[in-house]
């Protein structure tokens, strides 16, 4: 006979380990199905750190969230006593009507947020490395900083493994389909039953979730490490912020302190640059153009830093049209399918809330968290009549 749990969760990433830890921590006999092993670097998880802040420029209606996630680092942080989030403080630069700098600074005003407006000079005065042009302004935020992407996983994963779920590593979901009053869930090794089904697919969302109808694009992007000239002081997290710089063409990227000790250096990125890819066919190598591209653009925005390149590694973004996140009941499944995905590249910040919303989702069919945003009706193709 089949295994039978009240929910099964498939992918144990970011948002599907965060799930089992809420549903196991409400008392729900989870089952977590992985097609890697526990915190792995082949889908969106991996790299070090990931960027945290509340005036958030995509949205004023992400702050909730955030301000929910918050609480969440901290309460993660002291039951696992592991390292989740650090906030260093952060730049959102470009100019005044820039989207980095007028869409922070919407949502700080939105929701109250404490914040400091720099002109150049004072960005210079404040934070002498960066060199910002006459005409940039930027959005300090002194509760920004980062989130620590491993870490958060494997935090998670303990906490489910320590509320009784079962975690099944190296175990695709191979298809799965309504039953009953539930779902029945199939993988090489066995099949399984469940009221509830959470799918959490990262990047394989184009082929698990065909039957949303929404039009995803996954992207190969890069993480590069730099080490500074003069070495690492001048970007210790005690006193470097994280940044996000937009230039005058919109183009954006962003970085983070030297978290890692000198050896490491300081991570950097361009935002959404990335190259349309697949899981099985994106391209691990980052060559010789890409890392002097990173190069070039940092030594206008941060002249120290692109001194001797370190390393440089791959990662996917799973984009919708409009960049906003699906997180919802499954539109042709209501009952019993909860879905996470298309979180175009500024998920990793929400996870713990997310985590929770999807245990609201599965285990009531409702949450009290604002998702409007989050449908995925509004992205679905119109049927072809
Ligand atoms: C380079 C880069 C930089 C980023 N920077 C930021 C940032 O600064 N701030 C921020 O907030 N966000 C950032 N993000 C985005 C954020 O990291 C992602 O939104 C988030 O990690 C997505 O989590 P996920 O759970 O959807 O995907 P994943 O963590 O990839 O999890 C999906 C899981 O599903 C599993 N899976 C897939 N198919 C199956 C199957 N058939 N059976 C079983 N398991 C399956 C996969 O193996 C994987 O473990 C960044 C992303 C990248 C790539």
């Amino acid at each position: 006979m089949s295994p039978s749990y009240d929910v099964i969760v498939l992918g144990l990433g970011g948002m599907g380990s965060a799930a089992a830890h809420h549903l196991s921590a409400r008392g729900a006999r989870v089952l977590g199905l992985e097609k890697f092993g526990p915190v792995h670097s082949h889908g969106s998880s991996h790299g070090g750190s990931r960027i945290t802040r509340q005036s958030y420029f995509e949205d004023p209606a992400y702050v909730p969230l955030l301000l929910r996630a918050y609480e969440l680092y901290e309460e993660l942080e002291q039951a696992t006593g592991r390292e989740i989030a650090t906030l260093c403080g952060g730049v959102m630069v470009g100019r005044p009507d820039s989207r980095t700098v007028a869409g922070s600074l919407l949502s700080a005003e939105r929701w109250n947020l404490p914040h400091d407006l720099l002109d150049a000079a004072e960005i210079r005065r404040r934070f002498p490395t960066l060199s910002p042009k006459d005409d940039e302004v930027a959005l300090y935020e002194a509760r920004a900083g980062l989130v620590r992407p491993e870490n958060t996983v494997a935090a998670h994963l303990q906490l489910a493994t320590r509320r009784g779920a079962d975690l099944h590593y190296e175990e695709p979901v191979t298809r799965w389909e309504p039953y009953r009053d539930g779902v029945r869930v199939h993988t090489p090794e066995n099949t399984y039953t469940a009221s509830q089904l959470v799918i959490c697919p990262g990047a394989w969302a184009p082929r698990l979730l065909d039957d949303l109808g929404v039009p995803f694009t996954i992207e190969r992007q890069i993480m590069y490490w730099f080490q500074p000239h003069g070495g690492t002081a001048r970007f210790d997290p005690a006193h470097h912020p994280i940044y996000i710089w937009e230039d005058a063409t919109g183009s954006q990227v962003y970085g983070f302190p030297a978290i890692d000790g000198p050896a490491l250096g300081a991570k950097v990125a361009f935002f959404r640059k990335g190259t349309a890819c697949t899981p099985e066919t994106i391209d691990r190598t980052v060559h010789d153009h890409e890392v002097a591209a990173m190069a070039d653009r940092m030594s206008r925005h941060i002249p120290a830093l692109p001194g001797r390149f370190l390393k440089a590694a791959t990662c996917m973004y799973s984009n919708t049209p409009d960049e906003h996140f699906v997180i919802a009941r499954h539109p042709a499944h209501p009952d019993n399918v909860t879905v996470a995905c298309g979180f175009s590249g500024h998920g990793f910040k929400f996870v713990p809330v997310v985590g929770e919303i999807l245990a609201d989702l599965a285990l009531t069919g409702t949450t009290a968290h604002p998702i409007e945003l989050f449908d995925p009706r509004r992205l679905a193709a119109a049927p072809a009549v």
